[in-house]
């Protein structure tokens, strides 16, 4: 199955995909560690990534569905995907929807996150971030180990980006209510496509009531 794990920047999104895609089997597709990779890998598609990146400038939506639509012919994103931070814009979904109907699926689930805005500052403000390999922590939620590496690289640079501050925080809140928000309603035109799920409290518990939303319990059965 094809799933959005949709919410405001700071729900949780990056967390919980992580345990989602290995109860599930399928791999998380972040467009943000895509990009990232491919432009650390250098390669051509790398460097038109990094000639917007570098600059601050959004990488424009066909360069990120020429990367989507190579991703989603790998072997391991065949039966399907969890998309996560991605789409952001009602034409990304719509252009997502069309390279996956190309493949005859569609999205079964868009799994929202519903957290009160007022707890988003205090996530955020929190976050630790991988530079190495793109991990996300959160210092109470979901620490780094207490080497203080990374857990799933090694790294030594798990640091507090400096995007993650109260100010940028605001500034995308603001930009999710405007341009990421409607794609609830775009989804809401397919019956039971759209569940929201309470995105509050205990890690497990959240990933508990996701899995439950897609008809599994958290063994995976
Ligand atoms: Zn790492």
């Amino acid at each position: 199955m094809d799933l959005i794990l949709f919410g405001p920047p700071g729900a949780g999104k990056g967390t919980q995909s992580k345990f989602l895609q290995e109860t599930l089997k399928i791999p998380q597709i972040s467009t943000g560690d895509m990009m990232r990779a491919e432009r650390k890998s250098g390669s051509d598609l790398g460097q038109r990534f990094d000639s917007f990146m570098s600059k601050g400038l959004l990488v424009p939506d066909d360069l990120v569905i020429e990367l989507l639509e190579k991703r989603l012919h790998q072997d391991d994103a065949k039966g399907g995907a969890i998309f996560d931070g991605y789409p952001r814009t009602v034409p990304q979904a719509k252009a997502l929807d069309a390279v996956l109907e190309k493949s005859g699926r569609r999205i079964g689930k868009v799994l929202s996150l519903e957290v009160p805005e007022g707890s988003i500052v205090d996530r955020i403000s929190g976050r630790r971030t991988c530079l190495d390999c793109g991990q996300a922590y959160h210092v109470r939620y979901n620490p780094p180990p207490p080497s203080g590496r990374c857990g799933s690289c090694n790294g030594e640079r798990v640091v507090q980006r400096s995007d993650d501050t109260e100010e940028t925080v605001r500034t995308r809140h603001a930009a999710y209510l405007k341009d990421t928000l409607p794609i609830l309603a775009h989804y809401g035109q397919f019956p039971g496509v759209v569940v929201a799920i309470d995105g509050m409290g205990e890690v497990d518990a959240v990933t508990k009531r996701l899995l439950g939303a897609v008809g599994l319990d958290a063994a995976g059965s």
